[in-house]
Parts: C-alpha cells; sequence; structure tokens
C-alpha cells in the first residue's frame, strides 16, 4: 500500500481529494478505482485507509474507511551530524538512514570537508525530497527533516539539545559503539560521522569536551557513507528497535 503524506485530518467516509505533488505520484502508480491507499498525518501520528474512488487529470478523490495510529516510528530519535561528502553520496545516505529510521539529517562542513556545496539552498531542498521519497517508501510514521548546511561550531552548538551523543572516530581503541549505545541515556541522540578525510583530532577534543562521546566501529576503515549506514543499525539494534 503506497503512503502519501497529508496535514490535514479526516474521518472514516469522508471523501478526501488528492492534489498537487501527491496527486503527482499517485498518477504515476496507475491506481485502479477501489485500490486503497495510506494517508499519513506525521504532526498527528495518524493514518488513514482510503479508497481510490475516481481519478481525473487533475486530481483524484479517495473515500476514507479506516484510521490507525502510525506505529512505525523507532522510540529513539537519531539526528546524524553528517559531514558532507563527495559527489552524490549524500543522497544515498539520507536514503538508507531514513529507511532505517533516523529523525533528522544535519548536513555539516568540518575541517576536512572537501565538498562545499555552491547552492547549498538547492542542494538542501533536493536532500528534502530524497527524504520524503525513501519516508514513503519505507512507510515511516514522519518525513525526516534535512537541516541547512551548518558549520562544526554550530553543529557544537546544539549538542545542549540531546540526551546523549557520540563520534564515531576510527582512532577510538576503548569503547566500541554497540556497548556505548547500549547504555545510551534518553531519546534523542546525537551521532557524528565524519567526511573521507576524517575528524581532526582537535574536533575530536570539542566533540568530548562538549559531552559527546567518541566510539569505534571496528578496526577497519569504513567509508564515510559505510559508517553513516553502520552506526545508524548499531544504535537502532543496541536500543532493541531490531
Ligand atoms: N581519514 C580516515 C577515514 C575517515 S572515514 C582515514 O583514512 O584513516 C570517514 C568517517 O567514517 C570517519 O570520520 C568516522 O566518523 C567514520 N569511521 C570510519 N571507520 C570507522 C571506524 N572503524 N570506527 C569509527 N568510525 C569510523
Amino acid at each position: 500500500m503506497t503512503r502519501f503524506f497529508i496535514d490535514t485530518n479526516h474521518n472514516v467516509g469522508e471523501v478526501v481529494t488528492i492534489s498537487g505533488e501527491n496527486f503527482d505520484h499517485l498518477k504515476v502508480l496507475r491506481p485502479r478505482i477501489g485500490e486503497v491507499i495510506e494517508l499519513c498525518n506525521s504532526a498527528r501520528q495518524v493514518v488513514f485507509h482510503a479508497e481510490v474512488a475516481e481519478i481525473s487529470r487533475r486530481d483524484a478523490q479517495v473515500k476514507v474507511i479506516g484510521q490507525y495510529p502510525a506505529d512505525s516510528e523507532p522510540d529513539v530519535k537519531i539526528t546524524l551530524f553528517q559531514a558532507v561528502p563527495k559527489g552524490d553520496k549524500m543522497e544515498l545516505i539520507i536514503q538508507k538512514c531514513v529507511e532505517l529510521g533516523v529523525f533528522k539529517i544535519a548536513p555539516i562542513i568540518t575541517a576536512r570537508t572537501v565538498s562545499h556545496p555552491a547552492n547549498s539552498a538547492q542542494k538542501q531542498q533536493r536532500w528534502q525530497k530524497i527524504s520524503q521519497a525513501a519516508a514513503q517508501q519505507s512507510r515511516r510514521g514522519i518525513i525526516p527533516e534535512i537541516g541547512d548546511i551548518i558549520t562544526f561550531q554550530e553543529a557544537l552548538s546544539e549538542l545542549a539539545n540531546f540526551d546523549s551523543a557520540f563520534v564515531a572516530y576510527e582512532c577510538e581503541a576503548g569503547l566500541k559503539a554497540s556497548e556505548a549505545f547500549k547504555a545510551a541515556d534518553g531519546r534523542n541522540i546525537a551521532l557524528f560521522i565524519g567526511p573521507e578525510g576524517g575528524f581532526e583530532e582537535s574536533e575530536i577534543q570539542e566533540l568530548c569536551a562538549n559531552g559527546a562521546k567518541s566510539v569505534s566501529l571496528g578496526k577497519r576503515i569504513l567509508r564515510a557513507e559505510t559508517a553513516a549506514f553502520a552506526v545508524t543499525i548499531i544504535l537502532l539494534s543496541a536500543q532493541g528497535e531490531f
């Protein structure tokens, strides 16, 4: 059943018009009359099942046949502070980490970040669309926000808003991510992943001085995108999500 995100609230029996971007997407799926789709109101965490009743050139009418709580969101809210990698790797990171269950992705510029997107607002909008498509496909209860591209210092100043924070650091020899995450406090957790060239030691020190713990993802050096998937999976698994 395909999921569409809406910001309206409905009653069973009501006929709802699907227009705009949702209609453009629905049209591509060539739905038949009577086919059931899902309408998810992320603010209210409610999912409506609705039957396609009529399709015209501009919009479609669907009839609400059921209302259910949206139950696909993990208990833990992960914000992934991801140093912007080269090329289009960020797109892959967004797609996969949204499928896995991150709450938000905050792209950051660190000392060794080589990719400085020329039109960052346009990039951010494109990334937000990728998040939306991945959220629809994976039936998330929310569309994870992709933040504006911020500096490392700005990211540091946001750390006070989290219950726990961790930075994946390839030189960390003591603390394994799986152990650290089992003991992680609270629901709002920040995870930091560096760029291709890694974090500078001074950045790791600043993160730790602001309450983050540095964790190891094993003795191999992972590419930034592999590290982003690994850290998300290990945290969700340690917290009992899967
Ligand atoms: N510059 C480094 C590799 C950086 S990999 C080198 O070539 O030696 C990119 C990012 O992935 C790192 O900043 C880190 O956040 C994460 N990462 C990769 N492998 C890791 C590991 N084994 N443990 C923890 N973090 C890792």
